[in-house]
């Protein structure tokens, strides 16, 4: 895990000495033989200038990818779009396909690879299919982030409703940028300062009263305000300065994949770095092969797909996962390789799945450094919730910080047990329970969910583990 202030000074090409000035200027008296975090590494890198991606130390290829500035190129945006059901969050995907495209082209469009992209004025935006916070979330507890800007969809005739707190809560655990598109603005009952008012209750805050989040106002019906929300997009996506290194080996996540019956295997794939092509030998999750062809969401053959481009891939050995890691290797035997030892890591993994943060674990983790308690609560009434968060409040959290991460009236479910997975929280339900969706994803993930029926009980165990004194459970 991490590498030595030497070996990292060595693989940026600078002087120990530069490194470990930096690090003692953020606290960390280091020397040139100490280990750095992962955390640190990308840290200091950053302060450098650089960037650095550290990919999973146990992989044999391991590989850290160290790009200079000056090989970083701006990339397009990638957005994915979520909101409460019913709100238009179809409807405004399929209104953004049709922009800028001619009727009579639209039937070329209707191709469906995962993602699509967009042009306005002559700016690229990626788009991701699959709306919604599950699949967003699904893929990032596979340790795939591949969304740079949420467009949260609201229907101005309902308001905030549980789906769009639980998307705020899922963009904020992800620490991703909301672009609000306040929708149906056609309808008679349509009343978009109150959904601006309800939102600045969840931390929203529109940029016109003094917060930090660009709204526009949208039919997704009546295809208005569509280039309004592209722009405003764009404008978010500046202020993140987005760039990638196109002149590399591939790599990136795959956000879809099937089996084609004249095709065999076919993945889209969002190009993160580098440039893919035809002929190139890739590694995706567990599959490998040499790309055959690359189709592109307009459904036409591409010669090369370049960051923050989806693509589908053509030639692979057998069908990934969403959310799997892919990467070109200049030897196919080494694809191949990785593949195969992925594929054993995953049958072993199976037998001994990491367990995530537990109540029993808790006073561990603090001894291992741990300084945050993540929780998602379920109740039967508003009232516990608040109940809780009250006490926890008056709860010394000088060792632990203690932090809703997301909270809602209802059962547990299992978009509750992947949002605990992918933020390594606790789950804790008021009288309610998990729906035997839940439970399975719960056992599979191994997340801890506890279910208490009077709120001091619930005080008294996260007290109790906190010093590490929690009876045990039977
Ligand atoms: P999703 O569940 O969020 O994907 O919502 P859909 O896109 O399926 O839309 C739900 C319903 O709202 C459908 O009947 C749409 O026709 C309707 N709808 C979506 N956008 C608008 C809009 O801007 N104006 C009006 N009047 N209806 C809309």
């Amino acid at each position: 895990q991490g590498s030595t202030v030497g070996e990292f000074a060595d693989l940026l090409g600078v002087p120990s000495g530069d490194v470990i000035k930096r690090l003692f200027l953020l606290g960390q008296a280091l020397t040139v033989t100490q280990t750095m975090s992962d955390e640190l590494i990308e840290l200091i890198a950053d302060d450098m200038g650089r960037k650095v991606r550290i990919v999973s130390p146990e992989e044999e290829f391991a590989v850290v990818y160290n790009d200079k500035e000056e090989d970083l190129k701006p990339r397009p945006p990638v957005v994915t779009v979520m909101g409460h059901v019913d709100h238009g969050k179809t409807s405004l995907l399929d209104a953004i396909r049709h922009t800028g495209v001619a009727s009579g082209e639209a039937g070329g469009i209707t191709q469906h690879i995962g993602a699509s992209v967009v042009d306005i004025n002559g700016r690229q935006i990626t788009f991701i299919d699959t709306p919604g916070h599950e699949a967003f979330t699904a893929m990032r507890a596979r340790g795939a982030q591949v969304t740079d800007v949420i467009v949260l969809v609201v229907a101005a005739d309902d308001g905030v409703m549980p789906q769009t707190i639980e998307a705020i809560n899922h963009a904020k655990a992800a620490n991703v940028p909301i672009v609000v598109a306040v929708n149906k603005i056609d309808k008679p009952g349509a009343q978009p300062d109150r959904v601006r008012q309800e939102l600045v209750e969840h931390g929203v805050i529109p940029e016109e009263w003094g917060g930090s989040n660009m709204f526009v106002n949208v039919s997704a019906k009546q295809k208005l305000g569509i280039d309004d929300l592209l722009e405003t997009i764009i404008l978010q996506a500046d202020v993140l300065e987005l760039k990638a290194n196109p002149d590399a080996l591939a790599s990136g996540f795959v956000i879809e994949a099937n089996l084609d019956k004249g095709r065999g295997p076919v993945a889209t794939v969002l190009v993160q770095r580098g440039t893919l092509k035809p002929g190139d030998s890739v590694v995706a999750g567990e599959s490998y092969g040499r790309v055959r062809a690359l189709i592109d969401p307009r459904g036409n053959h591409a010669k090369q797909a370049t960051p923050s481009d989806p693509v589908e891939i053509l030639g692979l050995s057998s069908v990934p996962t969403a959310g799997d890691e892919f990467r070109v290797f200049e030897d196919e035997r080494d694809a191949r390789k990785l593949a195969e030892e992925r594929a054993m890591r995953a049958r072993l993994k199976e037998q001994q799945t990491k367990s995530h943060m537990s109540l029993d674990d808790l006073f561990n983790r603090i001894e291992e450094g741990t300084t945050e308690l993540n929780l998602v609560v379920k109740a039967d009434v508003q009232g516990s919730i608040e109940a809780l968060r009250d006490a926890f409040e008056k709860m010394d959290q000088s060792e632990v910080k203690i932090q809703i991460i997301h909270s809602a009236v209802g059962g547990v479910t299992e978009t509750d047990v992947t949002l605990a997975a992918a933020s390594d929280a606790i789950i804790i339900g008021f009288n309610v329970r998990p729906t035997a969706g839940a439970r399975k994803a719960a056992e599979h993930e191994k997340v801890d969910i506890r279910l208490y029926r009077v709120i001091y009980q619930a005080i008294e165990d996260i007290n109790a583990a906190r010093i590490g004194m929690l009876a045990p459970e039977f």
